[in-house]
């Protein structure tokens, strides 16, 4: 028996740590194997602090934040980590990088793929991947795209949580307690020195979500108790046998 997997499509090379390290560190505890896909390093848009040093040149910025996403993988666990190096500010996604997804998806045969907001006002990167995982995930289950691979399942797409949830058109219907992995993502988080001005702000959103957990599962009548969670808003209906 092979593992369970899961897929997570990162538009910038540091929105995976933010927005679901918990989700890869505590499914890998689960045994799962997780693949990151980032499609770019987020070296134009993301990474303002590098960019305020001397002498910096977009090259000097990529290998120091796949050098960050790397480690930061390591401390989450992740099985498989990929950078599709397209660029971003504007990052654009060519028919071939649209294939190598599709592949991609293909091969792992996620359990559930993570991935950005249907909407971002702030960044046109992000939902512009949320769409394109969506196009992604219909090809992958195509029967006459490349015909004769095994063809992809119907994966859960969770959306995780933007930077300003209210902007987004982002609500969560998800909380998922990731307290016994915190310590994997908070190392994780401070993998991202590029980032610095972010550790704190995804501390308190994590702790604030583990306060909703609670409330969610039951509050003060017998809810679970949680000091860290991750909220996700699911894309498609469950198929249930029971409510
Ligand atoms: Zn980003």
């Amino acid at each position: 028996m092979s593992n369970k997997t899961a897929l997570v499509i990162s538009a910038h090379s540091a929105d995976f740590v933010w927005r679901c390290g918990g989700a890869i560190a505590l499914h890998a505890d689960k045994g799962y194997d997780v693949t990151v896909v980032c499609l770019s390093y987020g070296e134009r848009g993301e990474s303002a602090k590098l960019w305020k040093k001397d002498g910096m040149t977009l090259d000097t910025v990529k290998t120091e934040r796949r050098r960050e996403a790397e480690k930061a993988a390591r401390a989450l666990g992740v099985h498989d980590i990929q950078f599709f190096d397209l660029g971003d500010y504007p990052l654009e996604m060519t028919r071939e990088a649209k294939d190598r997804l599709v592949d991609v998806m293909r091969a792992v045969q996620p359990e559930f793929m993570l991935t950005h907001s249907k909407f971002d006002p702030y960044n046109a990167d992000h939902m512009y991947v949320s769409q394109w995982t969506l196009e992604c995930r219909a090809i992958a289950q195509a029967w006459g795209h490349k015909p004769g691979e095994k063809v992809l399942g119907a994966p859960q797409v969770y959306l995780f949580e933007p930077h300003q949830s209210e902007q987004m058109e982002w609500k969560p219907d998800t909380f998922l307690d990731i307290s016994q992995v915190w310590e994997k993502k908070w190392a994780a988080i401070q993998c991202m020195e590029g980032q610095e001005h972010l550790w704190h702000y995804y501390e308190n959103v994590a702790q604030n979500r583990g306060n909703h957990f609670m409330r969610n599962s039951g509050g003060q009548s017998g809810g679970r108790k949680s000091t860290h969670a991750e909220g996700f808003q699911s894309i498609f209906p469950r198929t249930v046998d029971e409510l």
